[in-house]
């Protein structure tokens, strides 16, 4: 599952971001209409986040725009109560709309509801060989044990089980995970996935995550 989050304020969409990520979702953030227009209609996502007021183009602008080649959901976050402004962001064909400030679990309550409206089913059990995991009930077995990962070793591992037997590099993990371009210091990726690897991997024979030496990690089940 894949979420465009287009925001301007970075707080904000540092925070969403961080917050799906750890909930499973693959995310992209701009900061723009421009660049948020760019991605939509370049990539595919499952979902976009769409900030109203947002410099270059605004979110309805953008969402206009959008309509006339994609069907992509899109939930509008808006500042704006009016009942005239919601009525126009869903008559432009927004799916749903929230106002801030929201809470990031109603947040996340309307993203499940869209992509379950949309038929888009998440896979909310993600399974390699016998390590699975439970996205809605955040539950992580490796055959019948039970293991306790903190959130960030959940995001990461969510990561890697989703974009099984891809290689991830570093960077890409860094900005994944902790919405952060930290090219000079991927150190950080290194001690996590020794952490995570910890737990799911070390105590049993069939290791899941491998080290792809100079470029990154990848998580498959390996005869
Ligand atoms: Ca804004």
């Amino acid at each position: 599952m894949r979420i465009l989050i287009v925001e301007d304020e970075y707080k904000t969409a540092a925070y969403l971001a961080k917050g799906l990520t750890e909930s499973g979702y693959v995310t992209d953030v701009v900061h723009n209409g421009t660049d948020g227009e760019h991605q939509a209609q370049t990539q595919d996502y499952d979902l976009i986040l769409l900030d109203v007021n947002l410099p270059g183009k605004d979110g309805w602008a953008v969402l206009e725009s959008l309509r006339q080649s994609k069907p992509t959901p899109v939930l509008f976050l808006t500042a704006r109560g009016g009942v005239e402004d919601r009525v126009k962001g869903l008559e432009l064909g927004a799916d749903d709309y929230l106002i801030k400030p929201f809470a990031f679990s109603e947040l996340l309550a309307r993203v499940r509801s869209i992509l379950r409206r949309g038929g888009v089913r998440q896979a909310e059990v993600l399974r390699v060989s016998d390590l699975e995991v439970d996205l809605h009930k955040r539950r992580v077995m490796r055959g019948d044990n039970r293991l306790d990962l903190t959130a960030k070793e959940f995001g990461l591992l969510s990561l890697l089980m989703r974009k099984s037997g891809e290689v991830l590099s570093r960077t890409f993990i860094a900005e994944q995970v902790w919405d952060m371009n930290f090219d000079s210091d991927t150190n950080v990726v290194d001690v996590a996935v020794r952490r995570l690897r910890a737990k799911i991997d070390d105590p049993y024979a069939n290791k899941l995550v491998h080290n792809v030496r100079g470029v990154g990690y990848v998580l498959e089940a390996r005869p």
